[in-house]
């Protein structure tokens, strides 16, 4: 089993919790978790939000990285880099994605509620929205349990998460945390050894 201990930053506003969100191809959301050892309610990434926005992000970059995806493939889902890591139906995948884990301090908009939702004006009333910053870092790891000939389409996936857009409000930025400890271990990827160099430091960097 080969660990990533991976950081998200959110680089626009997330709205935490809020109504369901819609699930489209590509979606990350933010719930609001208790940490049972401090006692507190931290902004959460689901590690199946993660998940999802992993194999979406591969999938739009596969062809252009020679990468096999279900799309191309349509035979049996062995064939599917996506669906060996990700899974598919009645196989589970050999991606495992905790959930992240985001800091306390978050912003909180107030509105006011001027209508029903049909335009007709009723009782005025105040709410309030709560956001996570831009430049907020949730931690968590990322497990793969296969074979090393597949791991270059999970590096490509984790690669393209940073140009994807990422819910309503943004983009993400990812970083692979322990990528030092890592390069010995992967040292079998071959030229798709930069992609760990490329992971290892963050994509979106503060402008000159
Ligand atoms: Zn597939």
């Amino acid at each position: 089993m080969i660990r990533f201990d991976v950081e998200l930053k959110s680089l626009g506003l997330f709205l935490v919790g809020g109504p369901t969100p819609i699930y489209t191809h590509l979606d990350i959301t933010v719930h609001r978790t208790r940490d049972p050892d401090k006692n507190v309610y931290v902004p959460t990434i689901p590690g199946s939000s993660v998940k999802g926005v992993l194999r979406s992000s591969l999938s739009r970059v596969a062809h252009a990285f020679g990468i096999k995806v279900c799309g191309d493939w349509p035979q049996a889902s062995d064939d599917c880099d996506s669906c060996y890591l990700f899974g598919a139906p009645g196989s589970e995948g050999r991606v495992w994605v905790s959930d992240f884990t985001g800091e306390r301090s978050t912003v909180s908009l107030t509105h006011v509620s001027l209508d029903d939702g049909a335009g007709t004006a009723r009782e005025m009333a105040l709410y309030t929205s709560e956001y996570v910053k831009p430049g907020s870092i949730f931690k968590g790891r990322i497990e793969y349990n296969g074979g090393v000939e597949r791991l270059a389409p999970l590096l490509v996936a984790m690669a393209a998460l940073r140009t994807d857009r990422a819910g309503r409000s943004g983009l993400i930025d990812l970083r692979i945390a322990n990528a030092d400890q890592l390069r010995g271990v992967l040292s079998g990827l071959g030229e798709y050894s930069i992609l760990l160099e490329y992971l290892g430091v963050w994509a979106w960097d503060e402008g000159v």
